[in-house]
């Protein structure tokens, strides 16, 4: 969609989305907290936008962060809330600043005139409202950048189908394919019949079957942690992924710490170890699956190993 077409296109779907700040279902918790009224909602936030940094990230998916990064804000706060969450400082204690309308602007703005390859938007699900408003103006002032959603995954198909014509690239997790899993570690036993929904329909409805074109950004990209003592689950997600959207570049990430809550939850109190990172390893070839695979030993840096040769190139 062409930036004046962004512009209207969010300027019909604002209003619905504002709604949802008096009685909240802007994602699957549906916890309708009154958030204008400040009530805080189960991702932890009210009504004020809060941000916990942005900044020109090059450790992304090579295709995301380019040669001259990606311009990443994180938005404090979730909807999911999982026991090992790798960003839980900001993701569930809520470090960060509330940012007015005004500044989230300059901010995009700002990391396009520093060069970024793209906005990205980590976890902004429950700030939707918010964030769309900011967009619409930075567009009107001139931004052109593509827009990246990067987020857990734990998403409702209602709103994705909605705002997806304001999106260019989705960057999603795939955490769990068990319902246990998902019960135990996010509290959310519907998220693997959730996510299977949105990378159905994106794949199928939003030009997801489509491998991109030298130095574009794939419109989804799947991410997936691989957690100690959960193979099977890896396994059962790569398979599923390899049936149901075989095109879609699967980015798995070795990086895992029992960050957080991870210490009470006895198979989670270890990083990942170097048989379980082979057994992966030696899948994705197998399948033939494209995408990256993280390094074993590379905790600071999201820079994979391409597990396919690359033919897509970096954005210049
Ligand atoms: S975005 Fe927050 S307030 Fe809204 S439904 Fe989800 S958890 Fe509740």
């Amino acid at each position: 969609m062409t930036p004046n077409k962004k512009i209207k296109y969010i300027e019909k779907i604002y209003p619905e989305l504002l709604k949802n700040l008096e009685s909240c279902r802007l994602c699957p918790r549906n916890c309708q907290a009154n958030r204008i009224k400040n009530e805080k909602g189960y991702c932890g936030q009210n009504k004020d936008l809060k941000i916990y940094n942005s900044f020109l990230h090059f450790g992304e998916e090579p295709p995301i962060s380019g040669k001259r990064g990606s311009g990443t804000i994180f938005f404090s706060g979730c909807g999911l809330r999982c026991v090992y969450c790798q960003n839980y400082q900001f993701s569930q204690l809520d470090n960060g600043r509330v940012t007015e309308e005004a500044e989230l602007v300059k901010i995009m703005l700002n990391l396009e005139k520093k060069g970024a390859q793209n906005l990205n938007l980590v976890t902004p699900t429950h700030f939707l409202p918010q964030i769309l408003k900011a967009l619409k103006t930075a567009l009107e002032k001139g931004l052109k950048l593509p827009i990246v959603y990067n987020s857990s995954g734990y998403e409702k198909k209602g709103i994705v189908e909605k705002i997806a014509p304001t999106i260019d690239s989705w960057l999603l997790d795939f955490k769990y394919l068990n319902s246990k899993t998902a019960e135990k570690h996010s509290n959310s036993p519907r998220y693997p019949n959730l996510i299977k929904k949105i990378v159905s329909y994106l794949y199928n409805h939003e030009n997801g079957q489509n491998r991109p074109n030298r130095g574009q950004i794939p419109p989804i990209i799947i991410r997936h942690l691989i957690l100690p003592n959960h193979i099977q689950e890896s396994i059962a997600i790569l398979n599923w992924i390899n049936k149901n959207s075989p095109k879609i570049p699967i980015s798995m990430m070795s990086q895992y710490q029992p960050y957080f809550k991870a210490k009470h939850y006895q198979p989670i109190k270890r990083p990942l170890n170097q048989k379980e990172y082979n057994q992966i390893k030696q899948l994705i070839e197998e399948l033939n699956l494209n995408g990256w695979l993280q390094e074993f030993i590379t905790q600071k840096e999201m820079a994979g190993v391409y597990f396919k040769e690359d033919k897509t190139g970096l954005p210049d």
